[in-house]
């Protein structure tokens, strides 16, 4: 008999979940609080942008075997697992907030109609599959059995589908064999990649992934401060650094620091559990001063460079936190743009998937901040060219026509996209991170 699997909260993660069980062969139901996500959903049209995700979308909802519904207590009643992607966002004070996980675990007690496996994939606090249950023997109205499980999710924005679909690991943390068995049979096709653990070490084994690549980012860009005073080149310190297998070349390039719906938060989560817990993780404060650092370090070196930004026309290249996605959430361009603002700039602001996200934190105010249709016409006039976000299309960039547009051929490169010498030889006057 096939699993009926409900998939609560159809954001990022939820909706790529969905879309790759049932692509996985399972039966599938998403659902959401936030009913336009449904109704585009159910349309064929996924409300983010993830490469591969909507052609899947519609081949699975076409073969039948996925299905989204607007009523959270449906998709309970009706599933046998319940995948819970709601959001777990960061409070004021660094913490993880709760509030989501807790409210879906209230409706998991008021509909438990039968068997249930609920199995946290958001990003959640080690622990906290003891105050589910806790939530759900507090609330539920009748005595059905169920079970917890912890399988966090290790999908990169940009590369989602293709991640899910081809992991290097199933963490799975579980506390009876039913559980251990229905989500080995969910995960089948992935048999050998699967780590069986206890759920605090599975939810814990994420936080600690999660901090542990911020680290590397943060140390990488520590490093390429001090290039910066020398005459070191933090490409190639970054490339001897990787030739070393215990040390690897991924998560070391420097850059203006790392953003995201992830890293931020979980660093500053896990500094916190940390401090409930009596164990102290100054480690993790320092990786999150350096990233925040990274943003002034480069605002300092626009100025720098164009000395008054007033009315200085400066074009902005990349605006989601990373290529390939339309997040912008803690991405690094906001606070550059915020700093730019500041100081009077004039900025002409462009990104293949994130500018409709965008407009919505900085609304289009002609002359002050102004969104452009490409690359080009951003930096059309422009007295200088930042970038924020490496996208391929700008490394593909016909650099000879954009030194004849910009009013100063002035590039200033947060992600070290192109060489140095092979751009200065076309006439720019080019900075990038941590090399000259
Ligand atoms: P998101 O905000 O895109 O999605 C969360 C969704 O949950 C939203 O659509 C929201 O409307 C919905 N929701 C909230 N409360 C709900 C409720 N009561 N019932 C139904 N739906 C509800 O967030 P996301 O990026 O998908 O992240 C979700 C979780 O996964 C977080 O814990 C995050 O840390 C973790 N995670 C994210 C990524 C990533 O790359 N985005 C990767 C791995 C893990």
């Amino acid at each position: 008999m096939k699993i009926k699997i409900g998939v609560i909260g159809t954001g990022y993660v939820g909706l790529v979940t969905a879309v790759c069980l049932a692509e996985l062969g399972h039966q599938v139901v998403g659902t959401d609080v936030v009913k336009e996500k449904i109704d585009f959903a159910l349309a064929g049209r996924p409300h983010i942008y993830e490469p591969g995700l909507e052609e899947l979308l519609q081949k699975n909802l076409k073969r039948g075997n996925l299905n989204f519904y607007h009523d959270l207590d449906k998709t309970i009643q009706d599933s046998d697992v319940l995948f819970v992607c709601v959001s777990t966002p960061q409070l004021a004070d660094g913490r993880a907030d709760m509030t989501y996980v807790e409210g879906v675990s209230r409706r998991i007690a008021d509909n438990l109609n039968s068997y249930k496996l609920i199995v946290e994939k958001s990003t959640v606090p080690v622990r906290t599959s003891a105050w589910i249950k806790r939530v759900i023997n507090l609330y539920r109205k009748n005595a059905e059995n169920y079970d917890v499980a912890s399988n966090p999710e290790f999908l990169r924005e940009g590369s989602a589908v293709h991640d899910f679909l081809n992991p290097d690991r199933i963490i799975i943390g579980v506390e009876s064999e039913k559980a251990e068995k229905i989500l080995c049979q969910i995960y089948q096709k992935f048999a050998d990649k699967i780590l069986v653990t206890n759920i605090d070490t599975a939810e814990l084994i994420k936080h600690a992934s999660n901090s542990f690549l911020a680290m590397k980012i943060s140390f990488i860009n520590l490093i390429s401060e001090l290039c910066e005073k020398t005459e070191a080149d933090v490409e190639l310190v970054a490339r001897g650094m990787g030739l070393d297998p215990r040390i690897g070349p991924q998560f070391l390039k420097a850059g203006v620091g790392y953003g995201g719906s992830c890293f931020p938060k979980d660093v500053r989560a896990l500094i916190h559990i940390g401090e409930e817990m009596g164990v102290d993780f100054s480690l993790l404060k320092e990786v999150d001063k350096i990233n925040t650092r990274r943003i002034y370090i480069f605002v300092n070196k626009v100025k720098q460079v164009l000395w008054v930004l007033r009315e200085k026309k400066i074009a902005v290249l990349g605006l989601s936190f990373k290529p390939q996605t339309d997040d912008i959430r803690n991405a690094p361009s906001i606070e550059v743009i915020r700093e730019l603002k500041k100081e009077g700039a004039y900025l002409r602001l462009y990104d293949p998937q994130a500018i409709a996200n965008m407009k919505k934190i900085f609304p289009e105010q002609e002359p002050d901040l102004v969104y452009c249709p490409s690359a080009y016409e951003a930096l059309e006039g422009a007295n200088a060219g930042l970038i924020i976000t490496e996208w391929p299309e700008f490394q593909n960039l016909d650099l000879r026509k954009v030194e004849t547009i910009m009013s100063n051929p002035i590039l200033i490169d947060g992600r070290n996209i192109f060489e140095p010498a092979e751009v200065r030889k076309m006439g720019f006057e080019y900075y990038s991170i941590g090399r000259k």
